[in-house]
């Protein structure tokens, strides 16, 4: 989906051949090649377990950089990046040689099957999260004490210097330092990315193969979300977005009423999030009847535009150069004025990570780092056109994962009466 944007300047801190098997049948359902985890089942083949202690290391060497001695890490996903906790409400306490989850009674014992050996520290009815993580900044001494400026309200930031006035402890704003580091992804992250990818493509082949002229954006939405259940999907990505026509104009669709018959233009903005929590992330455009030349320009400038900027991915390469390289393409064409979002995202355990690929980016590419590429073209009231594919930055350059056919001709589909 495309990203959001910005409230602040970003700045830079084996081919296999396999059977699918039909869940429900157990039987295969077709043979395919491309780069696949060897199965999606997760219970036969569990996630390469994540060095969540060494994560947290790397992040404690950063303290004196960000002028800290400790950081209270709130944000849901950098806790679960930490700990493995896939809970909420729980803070992570961070100092060297003290690391500790504040949490309440309703995670007792998920915390102990998800985080064996990490401190924890459950609180009763009485006390809240923020009582636990004042206590802990008093007790372990804290001077500069870091807390996640994007992840606390002004009401946390309020009650917690409130309660730290009358210790020594100073509270520090922190901003990007987890988020900095999950923009690489390691072994772990990338099977379960391309987990998520391959739940993602086999729903929409159902979909795809099983499109009737009386269905409703609503009605493929469904389809779409229940295939990628069935597939082992733990859930959608975000709420899929479909679009007929004009709706596909909008870049960020809500799913309607709108028929397939009736216009030649089906857009879908879908992913899905794999068994260990992580998310892949597409759109399509489906033709569905002899589509004009001008829909053929327009797909067509979005696919140059779209390949031309993967060509240029590669370790070293700054995001606002292929940022800039779609965009020149697309408004060459006589289409600018209708590309107006960032060229793409990082992506993992959420759907918008900090990596952006826009005009203001000043991030630059490095091995590890996995980002969407989604331009669009958006014209009110007739149709748009995003194509969006998912992309590894290698050593030598990138490895696109996502494989739904994206040539013109490919995107013609039929459609049942
Ligand atoms: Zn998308
Ligand atoms: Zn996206």
């Amino acid at each position: 989906m495309p990203p959001q944007f910005s409230s602040q300047p970003i700045v830079a801190f084996m081919t296999i051949s396999v059977l699918l098997y039909n869940p429900r049948t157990h039987l295969p359902t077709r043979i395919c090649n491309k780069h696949i985890p060897a199965t999606l089942n997760s219970e036969h083949h569990p996630m390469q377990h994540p060095d969540y202690e060494a994560r947290r290391n790397r992040v404690l060497r950063k303290f004196r950089e960000a002028g800290i001695d400790s950081l209270l890490v709130s944000g849901v996903a950098n806790v679960r990046y930490l700990t493995g906790f896939t809970g909420d409400s729980s803070w992570l306490f961070l100092a060297p040689d003290h690391h500790v989850i504040l949490s309440d009674t309703r995670y007792e014992t998920q915390l102990q099957t998800e985080c064996p050996g990490l401190d924890v520290e459950i609180r009763d009815a009485a006390r809240t999260v923020l009582d636990l993580a004042v206590a802990r900044i008093s007790a372990h001494g804290a001077k500069r004490a870091g807390f996640e400026a994007e992840h606390s309200t002004f009401a946390t930031w309020q009650a917690l210097s409130k309660h730290l006035a009358s210790t020594s402890a100073a509270l520090i704003p922190t901003s990007g330092i987890v988020e900095r580091f999950r923009e690489v992804k390691d072994r772990s992250e990338l099977s379960q990315i391309r987990e998520a990818i391959q739940i993602a493509e086999r729903g929409i082949g159902v979909v795809r193969s099983s499109l009737r002229a009386a269905q409703t954006e609503s009605d493929i939405r469904f389809l779409l979300e229940s295939a990628m259940r069935d597939f082992g999907g733990q859930g959608t990505a975000f709420e899929p977005i479909v679009g007929v026509g004009p709706t596909a104009a909008l870049p960020h669709a809500h799913a309607g009423h709108r028929k397939l018959n009736e216009h030649p233009v089906l857009l879908v903005d879908w992913g899905a999030v794999s068994s260990h929590g992580y998310r892949s992330d597409l759109t399509r455009v489906f033709i569905s009847e002899k589509p004009t030349k001008h829909i053929e320009k327009v797909y067509k400038t979005v696919l140059a535009a779209q390949q031309a900027a993967i060509a240029a991915i590669r370790p070293g390469a700054r995001c606002a150069d292929v940022d800039r390289i779609a965009r020149g393409l697309i408004a060459d064409a006589g289409f600018g004025p209708f590309f107006g979002h960032g060229l793409g995202h990082g992506f993992g355990l959420e759907i918008h990570e900090s990596l952006r690929m826009s005009p203001l980016s000043q991030q630059v590419f490095e091995p590890g780092m996995v980002v969407t590429v989604e331009p669009g073209i958006y014209l009110p009231g007739k149709f748009g056109v995003r194509i969006e594919d998912d992309v590894l930055v290698t050593p030598s350059g990138c490895e696109v994962l996502t494989s739904v056919p994206r040539e013109f001709e490919q995107s013609f589909v039929g459609v049942l009466a």
